[in-house]
């Protein structure tokens, strides 16, 4: 197998993890960069994330065009995937999701933060971008490059960015940690929920999430990799 052919078996298995995980449902995507042309990202067909094969990968050029598509309808909103790799030299892997628990957090102003530690990776500082400060009336959805860059824009150096009354975008530099941390993202979402119920919450500070983020390395998610790939019905595969 060339190294192409090992990253889209692993595509396979993010989109199959993030279905059975609850991250994305019919709707949702997540993408590599291209790892021989950093300047094309992998994206399957407009298909529901569980049903992904590696026949549905399609090239893109950052700016959303697709290369090789042949009869294959694209998703709409891959601009969101374009734009990010296109500001963020540094990321290589784009996870975007209606995450059920995030969206309460897009839509009011109590902002969404790490209270757990296997959350820190969402970062210090999760923002909401609202199309309407821009783009006024719109069906919400990310269908140019211009709503693109914006969004990739406001993510700026983060790792993840809340999207008004639609969901988020979630950044890595690799794919493995990307998934994890959009599962943690939902998780973490849902104990904040909670957790306001009872009395007030105390955070991780900056400084915990800092040292958090520093050990989330090969060790943390290849443990999680190999149970989601089990509760997934996918091969772990190993990479170098
Ligand atoms: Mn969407």
């Amino acid at each position: 197998m060339t190294k192409l052919d090992v990253m889209l078996e692993e595509l396979v298995t993010a989109n199959r993890i993030l279905a059975r995980e609850g991250v994305v449902d019919s709707f949702g995507h997540v993408t590599i960069r291209h790892p021989d042309h950093p300047d094309r990202f992998l994206m399957s067909r407009a298909r529901a994330p569980d049903c992904v094969e590696v026949s549905d990968f399609i090239t893109f050029s950052l700016d959303g065009t697709p290369l090789d598509a042949g009869e294959r309808k694209p998703y709409l909103e891959r601009f969101i995937h374009g734009a990010c790799y296109e500001a963020r030299p540094d990321v290589h892997a784009v996870v975007h999701n209606h995450s059920p628990s995030v969206i309460p957090f897009g839509v009011t102003n109590c902002k969404l933060r790490p209270l757990l530690h296997m959350c820190a990776s969402m970062g210090h500082d999760v923002g909401v971008w609202d199309s309407q400060d821009k783009f006024g009336d719109t069906d919400l959805l990310v269908s140019d490059m211009d709503m693109g860059r914006d969004l990739a824009k406001f993510l700026g150096p983060g790792r993840t960015a809340l999207m008004r009354g639609h969901g988020a975008v979630v950044v890595a530099a690799m794919l493995r940690h990307v998934v994890f941390t959009s599962i943690y993202v939902e998780v973490g979402a849902k104990l904040q929920m909670q957790a306001m119920q009872m009395g007030e919450v105390k955070y991780l500070t900056d400084g915990e999430i800092d040292t958090i983020i520093k050990r989330v390395g090969p060790y943390t998610l290849n443990r999680a990799w190999e149970n989601w790939c089990r509760r997934a019905g996918r091969p772990m595969q190993e990479l170098d």
